[in-house]
């Protein structure tokens, strides 16, 4: 669905419901925080309850100040007072984790824009051409005829910043979401300040972690398709905190041809995680898919639980057929 009216089903249960609770996916990034954030802010507004929610781990530097506004678990004085529960910036309900057992039985409503996972909840607001959750939250606030406030605007811009690479990856025909964002900025955000929250601020260490990926990458299908991997070592010699995946994805887009990136990391000894990515034609959301992940066309990523060598094999194979 194409238009980004908000169902009446969820105005309905955004008006009538007391208590909110709001959750998001494991391994958090900056438009699904934000969106819990700004959400929660705008319903407080409205004198509702608020609980946010978020399974963690909080690794990604550009969002670890915004951990201490999380719980982790669904309060035991919450379950019994009807609450809704809205679970944003998800297409299944494994990506919330272990909270899936504790929303049991509760009333739930969907924010998300990935393409169609294994759908869930009771009431939907899934629009896989929004660039963000967080666009979609500014929808919800406006359907009640309201503006956000100056730090629920600079949460949703950070949202859609984030999710967009700061607007790189939005293609022509994405006049509603530059509306949107010249409102957020009416409203107070500061591009150049979420710009900065993005970009700034990282380590050497992290640009180093980089080289070392750069210095790994392998090309294969005359360049259409570039692979690198973080391995054990690396993990260990820069933590998680200094990845920077979206500054490393930024360098390879930029190489002549390609088109699909896929960058492989060791978690732990029984896990494995992979990002794709792609520029033009190829949909890895899919690729993803096809090994229990999901995403985006054009973004997805997916936990694997055998050897680096065997899902790289496996990925170089499947897309032969693709690019
Ligand atoms: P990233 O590579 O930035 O972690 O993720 C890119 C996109 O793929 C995001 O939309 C994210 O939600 C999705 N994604 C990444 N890993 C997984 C996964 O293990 N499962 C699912 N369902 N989606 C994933
Ligand atoms: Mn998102």
């Amino acid at each position: 669905m194409n238009n980004f009216d908000v169902p009446l089903e969820l105005k309905q249960s955004l008006e009538e419901k007391d208590s909110f609770i709001l959750i998001g996916h494991k391994n958090p990034d900056g438009d699904c925080l934000s969106s819990q954030l700004a959400l929660g802010s705008f319903l407080k507004r409205q004198g509702k309850n608020v609980c946010l929610i978020s399974p963690g781990p909080f690794n990604r530097l550009e969002i670890e100040h915004q951990e201490p506004y999380f719980l982790s678990h669904v309060p035991d004085t919450w379950k019994n007072i009807d609450p809704l529960v809205v679970v944003l910036d998800c297409s299944t309900i494994d990506r919330i984790g272990y909270l899936a057992d504790e929303i049991e039985g509760m009333n739930v409503a969907v924010v998300d824009h990935h393409d169609s996972g294994m759908s869930f909840g009771d009431i939907h607001f899934i629009r896989p051409h929004a660039p963000s959750v967080t666009f979609l939250v500014h929808k919800i606030i406006e359907s009640f005829n309201m503006e956000p406030n100056k730090e629920e605007a600079e949460l949703l811009l950070f949202g859609v910043a984030t999710d967009t690479g700061f607007f790189r990856h939005l293609e022509s025909g994405s006049g509603e979401i530059f509306q949107s964002v010249a409102k957020l900025t009416e409203c107070g955000a500061s591009p150049k300040e979420v710009h900065s929250l993005m970009y700034g601020g990282r380590s050497l260490k992290s640009k180093q972690l980089i080289g070392k990926l750069l210095s790994r990458t392998r090309s294969e299908y005359e360049g259409k398709l570039i692979l690198t991997f973080e391995t054990e070592e690396d993990l260990h010699d820069f933590g998680k905190e200094n990845r920077d995946s979206d500054a490393f994805y930024q360098q390879i887009q930029g190489i002549k041809g390609v088109e699909v990136i896929v960058l492989v990391r060791f978690e732990s000894n029984s896990e494995i995680s992979v990002g794709l990515r792609s520029k033009y034609y190829a949909d890895v959301g899919s690729v993803a898919k096809s090994f229990g992940g999901g995403g985006h066309k054009k973004a997805a990523g997916f936990t694997w639980n055998g050897p680096a060598e065997e899902i790289t094999d496996k990925l170089i194979k499947i897309f032969s057929k693709i690019l």
